[in-house]
């Protein structure tokens, strides 16, 4: 009896004890394989989160003894990584196109494409019939389409077809009188197509932004709209942080304000276009860094893509004799915008496609630069490079912001524009990590799909989903699982300047994590794009769920 006593004082003090000695968390995940992406890549199996934040990260038992918590959720051994951030998007022309624009996206023919566009016209009964993201490489006929049948279709509403990388557009004959075009129209940085001296209704870099600029302006109701549909999407592919590469004032602005009514709780670095509104409003505040905003970079075009031919080479396109591609402002115009930002402490971001492309802007950094340095400015694309040119990556500490699905798209007459020799040095992902050892890497969408599984996929197999060609697209710049996950990760975060705030599960880190169905470090090569997503959270807090 005595003794049956002591032992229940002595287990309730036990119990008082561990009551008390417990620290109250908002969430534990325990039972899970959680892959930190720290910089050791440690492995643990649970983690607290405590005000939005990673409090820790664990064993079970470590989790378990020490935090006590409203929500604790076994995961059965599951994977779960930090939120993934996709380090190049247009995430507001993502949501137009989800309400705007006629999907032309996998259309095989011409004929596919004015379907879609009747389909799409039948529902939305707009004045301006808007699509995006034909591709005629995709079709039998690889030549440009022309205006002819779209005039006899639609001879009173305009029509505007932007091609899948977003630098030529099919226009229509009243889409082209509105905006003013003739056949003797020029344009600086650009090209307006002809057919022995007619309009085909092809315009290429440049020459869009005359078309562009009389489709109306979306309202700030639409675009509210097409951000919330983007964010739904993004949540439900794993997506926590993205990114907009090139905004003007007034989109930034709402951006912020969504964010702060709590309607947008996506993650955003928002790169301004070089407006001077932007740089009045942002170059005298210096970087915005506010947790959910990020706007620390101007965005710059020196050319156009690879598919339009705009990409500007060193030697003529292996299928155009004669032709450069296009560089679309003066040189003194890439100067004083870069001595402006570098004085602002902004970093740089610029568009560069060709090896000409690429290397003007590498040496023009490399003046303001001088040498070594930590001002994260950076490549977009950096998609053809001349060999002799990758050391300025590394030498100037210049980041390359890659697209490893743009290697799996273009992988297919790349070569016919390139030629055997220089397709060696393009879509070079591992090379250009290994200047600085590390790299961006993102989408671009709406040029691609937005899932970031596909871009992990594409970056490891450099395979398309149906695992052509076999053995993989010179898989000497395959990059490993391991840097791969780095690259959707911390490595995008570290391009912003936020990697102390958010890409990994560490203590006072955001929690933002994803949970996947299998885990991608070691299933099945083949079965990395068909993973699921079975929840999102942003914060601590869960922003989509599909169990
Ligand atoms: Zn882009």
């Amino acid at each position: 009896m005595k003794y049956t006593f002591t032992l229940f004082i002595l287990i309730t003090l036990i119990a008082m004890s561990t009551f008390q000695t417990k620290t109250k968390a908002d969430l534990i995940v325990y039972n899970a394989k959680v892959y930190t992406v720290d910089s050791d890549f440690s492995v643990v199996t649970a983690f607290a989160v405590k005000d939005g934040k990673v409090l820790t990260t664990g064993s079970d038992k470590a989790i378990l003894d020490q935090y006590e918590a409203p929500e604790q959720i076994n995961e059965q051994g599951r994977a779960v990584y930090p939120g993934f951030n996709d380090g190049h998007s247009h995430f507001l022309s993502y949501g137009m196109s989800l309400i705007r624009w006629a999907d032309l996206v996998g259309t095989q023919s011409f004929e596919e494409v004015l379907d879609k566009v009747k389909a799409h016209h039948d529902q939305l009964k707009s004045f301006w019939i808007l699509g995006r993201g034909w591709d005629q490489n995709d079709w039998k006929n690889t030549d440009y389409p022309d205006n002819t049948l779209l005039n006899r279709l639609y001879p009173n509403n305009p029509v505007v077809l932007t091609r899948i990388d977003g630098h030529a557009v099919l226009a229509n004959a009243k889409a082209l009188e509105l905006a003013g075009i003739t056949p003797q129209t020029k344009i600086e940085g650009g090209e307006i197509v002809l057919d022995h001296g007619k309009l085909t209704g092809v315009l290429i870099d440049n020459a869009l932004d005359i078309v562009q600029m009389v489709i109306p302006e979306a309202t700030q109701e639409e675009k509210t709209k097409a951000l919330l549909e983007a964010q739904r999407n993004c949540f439900a592919e794993g997506l926590t942080t993205v990114t907009d590469a090139g905004l003007d004032k007034a989109d930034i602005l709402l951006l912020d304000r969504l964010q702060k009514e709590g309607k947008l709780d996506i993650r955003i670095y928002a790169m301004m276009s070089p407006t001077q509104e932007n740089f009045d409003e942002f170059f005298t505040t210096g970087p915005v860094h506010n947790g959910r905003l990020t706007v620390s970079a101007v965005k710059l075009y020196i050319d156009g893509a690879l598919g339009s031919r705009g990409a500007l080479l060193l030697k003529p396109y292996s299928d155009m004799p004669g032709h450069f591609g296009l560089r679309l402002h003066p040189m003194d115009y890439y100067d004083s915008i870069c001595a402006k930002a570098y004085k602002a402490g902004f970093q740089v971001n610029t568009h560069a496609i060709g090896d000409s492309g690429n290397r003007i802007m590498l040496q023009t950094y490399a003046r303001f630069l001088k040498g070594k340095n930590d001002r994260r400015w950076r490549i977009e694309h950096a998609q053809v490079l001349s060999p002799e040119d990758f050391h300025y990556f590394g030498d100037y500490s210049v980041i390359p912001s890659i697209q490893s699905t743009h290697c799996t798209s273009d992988m297919y007459w790349a070569e016919k524009r390139l030629g055997p020799v220089r397709i060696k040095t393009a879509y070079a992902y591992k090379q250009l990590m290994e200047e600085n050892g590390w790299e961006v890497n993102g989408t671009d969408f709406p040029i691609e799909d937005i899932s970031p599984l596909k871009t992990f996929y594409a970056a490891v197999a450099r395979k398309d989903i149906k695992g052509w060609p076999s053995g993989g697209f010179e898989m000497e710049n395959a990059l490993s699982r391991r840097d791969a996950l780095y690259s959707v990760t911390l490595w995008p975060a570290k391009g912003s300047f936020d990697e102390k705030q958010k890409g990994s599960l560490e203590p006072g880190k955001v929690a933002d994590f994803v949970v996947l169905d299998q885990d991608i470090m070691n299933c099945p090569e083949a079965t990395i794009p068909h993973v699921k997503v079975l929840s999102t959270y942003v914060s601590g807090k869960k922003v989509y769920s599909s169990r």
